[in-house]
């Protein structure tokens, strides 16, 4: 549901992280309760926002990493 422990495991191991969320029910801002079908039927678009979103940028990725992940580590303190 959050990002944690997620991003703190990929920083301590040097990996670059990115959070994709996908909200299924907003109910607790709207004026009447989210149905189970409605649920389903926005994680169904979601998953197809998510493919698309990911054959869009993956072939984005660069090779060679030029940010500061990699070297996470060496600015840590303890
Ligand atoms: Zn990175």
């Amino acid at each position: 549901m959050t990002a944690y422990p997620e991003c703190a495991l990929a920083r301590e191991a040097e990996i670059c992280f990115a959070n994709i969320a996908m909200p299924t029910d907003t109910d607790v801002y709207g004026l009447k309760p989210v149905t189970a079908e409605q649920v389903v039927k926005s994680m169904k678009q979601n998953i197809d926002n998510v493919n698309k979103l990911l054959f869009s940028v993956i072939p984005r990725v660069p090779k060679e990493r030029a940010c500061e992940c990699k070297d996470a580590l060496k600015t840590a303190q303890m």
